[in-house]
């Protein structure tokens, strides 16, 4: 397909979804917030049942092992409001919340918090001592020295002259200048003065104060990920479970990030949902770990019907690691709007030991595991007493499946979307997995009379207590099916002027459109029996 075709087909689901009642822009009366979305009645559960999919897959029908066995997951549902320490030790707030400059004419961009700046000062020949301007450089060691030939540059430009070398306590934080000083700043590579923008907190951590004064005390963050609600109750979860290593603890919950370009949908949006699973293993076997959960994940996307072709993993370069990981895996999806290129769905991170040392630096706590079976093992080995110590307590490393709910939800819209010119009503439809269709049956009488109506509201009363169903009276049968094409329902049934003779019903499938004669009492069995259908 074309990337014209292509971006078309983002705009038309994007239209759909709206249209609908999947998925609207948020406060959009008020002409919307840029990021944020509401999840319409079909929208809403759509993403319920994926994630409910997730979470079985998860938490109470968890994989078998490479032992045989299911292997052992807990849940989870941490506040999205913790103590601010935590993203102090996970490294949020350093890593999410840079004070960044842009350079308008260098076109470089420099941490604020990373320059330093003074008055530099030449004494021309006659003895007269000049100002060049406020010059910045880039802290370091050789911030003195990088100042000095910088303003001797200058300097010479200007008939030349002795430079006077600032004291390194003269060189100030480009933070620390008041914002009329800011605009006065030489920027280290610029040719004059006042092309520095204002330092923008590039931080993705939206903040908040908790209680009624407002001051650095008071302040407090959204999560930006669920992932370290696990970790503040690793130790909470290890007194009062009775999970032993290696276990997993699953959340699913909104995370909070002030992304600097939301864009695509819903793809990247500043208020979304996560699934996260953090895995606690002993070191050495985080490797067969990580490519166990690697497999299983993979499996879990193509159970929501996403095509092989359409999937993809992605080993992250070593550069482009986070500070915490020591590998990571994508898995990608073919988007609309990258193919034929993919982008990210989900990010499988080995984190090593690192989030439960830093909490245990920073809490104070003892966050480490004492390891019972391993203590045993080494006994029966005949390791002395203390190998035995100190192998048997450790900090577990970590294994974390991180995928997004409502990325899903984009996903498998992108996948069910479909277009078929042959179609009557509609040329659009949604080949959902009937799994994960918001709604699995319409339920309409033929005409609105005849008896039919009554038919078909019993017939409703009864199949709405095991799946989703409609109701629909109104309009002609064909926009009936139409839009229950759209919303991707699976199958309708029909009541009619046979139904009232011989107690048959026509059921009609989504996508071959294939109509069949059910009888009334076999129903409900026939439609669980394909609904189920894997
Ligand atoms: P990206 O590179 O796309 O910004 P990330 O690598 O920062 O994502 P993670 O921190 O690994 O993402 O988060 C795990 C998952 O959460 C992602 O794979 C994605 O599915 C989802 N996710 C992250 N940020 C967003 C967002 N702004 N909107 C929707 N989903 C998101």
């Amino acid at each position: 397909m074309s990337e014209q075709a292509q971006i078309n087909v983002m705009e038309q689901l994007v239209s759909l979804c709206k249209r609908r009642g999947f998925v609207y822009p948020a406060s959009e009366i008020y002409g919307g917030l840029n990021g944020f979305w509401d999840y319409g009645p079909l929208g809403v559960l759509l993403k319920n049942n994926i994630r409910d999919s997730w979470w079985r897959s998860m938490v109470e029908v968890p994989p078998i092992g490479p032992d045989g066995h299911p292997v052992d997951m807990v849940g989870l549902d941490s506040a999205i409001i913790q103590n601010p320490k935590t993203w102090v030790a996970s490294g949020h707030v350093g890593g999410f919340s840079d004070p960044m400059v842009d350079d308008r004419e260098t076109k470089q961009r420099y941490r604020a918090d990373h320059l330093v700046c003074a008055i530099a000062k030449v004494k021309r020949k006659n003895g007269d001592v000049q100002e060049l301007g406020f010059l910045a450089v880039l802290d370091g060691d050789r911030a003195v020295n990088d100042f000095v030939k910088r303003a001797d540059k200058l300097a010479r430009k200007t008939g030349g002259g002795e430079i006077q070398p600032p004291e390194r306590s003269e060189l100030t934080l480009f933070t620390k200048l008041d914002p009329e000083r800011q605009k006065q700043v030489w920027g280290p590579e610029a040719t004059q003065a006042g092309t520095l923008t204002e330092p923008r907190a590039f931080n993705l951590m939206f903040q908040t104060y908790v209680g009624a004064i407002q001051d650095e005390t008071s302040k407090a963050y959204l999560r930006p990920e669920t992932a370290q609600g696990q970790f503040l109750n690793f130790k909470n979860i290890v007194d009062t479970t009775r999970v032993k290593i290696p276990f997993g603890v699953a959340q699913i919950g909104k995370s909070f990030r002030n992304e600097v370009t939301p864009r695509n949908f819903i793809f990247r949006s500043r208020e979304f949902e996560q699934m996260e699973m953090e895995w606690f293993c002993h070191p050495d076997e985080a490797r067969k770990w990580y490519d166990f959960w690697k497999e299983e994940r993979m499996k879990w996307w193509k159970s929501l019907g996403v095509r092989d072709e359409n999937l993809r993993f992605r080993d992250h370069d070593a550069d482009e690691l986070s500070h915490y990981s020591k590998m990571t895996v994508d898995i990608e999806y073919k988007y609309p709007f990258t193919a034929p290129d993919f982008g990210e769905l989900e990010g499988i991170a080995h984190r090593g030991c690192y989030d439960l040392t830093q909490h245990q630096t920073h809490s104070g706590q003892k966050l480490d595991y004492f390891d019972q079976e391993l203590q045993l093992k080494l006994k029966e080995q005949g390791a002395s007493a203390d190998e035995i110590k100190q192998k048997s307590r450790y900090i577990p490393n970590v294994i974390e499946p991180a995928s997004g709910l409502t990325r899903a939800v984009l996903v498998v819209l992108c996948e069910a979307y479909r277009r078929d010119p042959n179609r009557q009503g509609s040329v659009e439809y949604l080949s959902i997995k009937p799994q994960f269709a918001p709604i699995k049956c319409g339920i309409f009488p033929l005409v609105n009379k005849e008896g039919m109506p009554e038919v078909s509201e019993k017939l409703y009363l009864d199949l709405r207590k095991h799946f989703t169903c409609e109701h629909d009276v109104k309009q002609s049968i064909g926009k009936r099916y139409a839009r229950m094409d759209e919303i991707g329902t699976p199958f309708c049934v029909t009541i009619d002027g046979e139904t009232m003779k011989d107690q048959t019903l026509t059921v009609r499938e989504r996508d071959a459109m294939t109509q069949e004669r059910v009888s009334l009492d076999k129903i409900k069995g026939y439609l669980l029996e394909r609904l189920s259908a894997e």
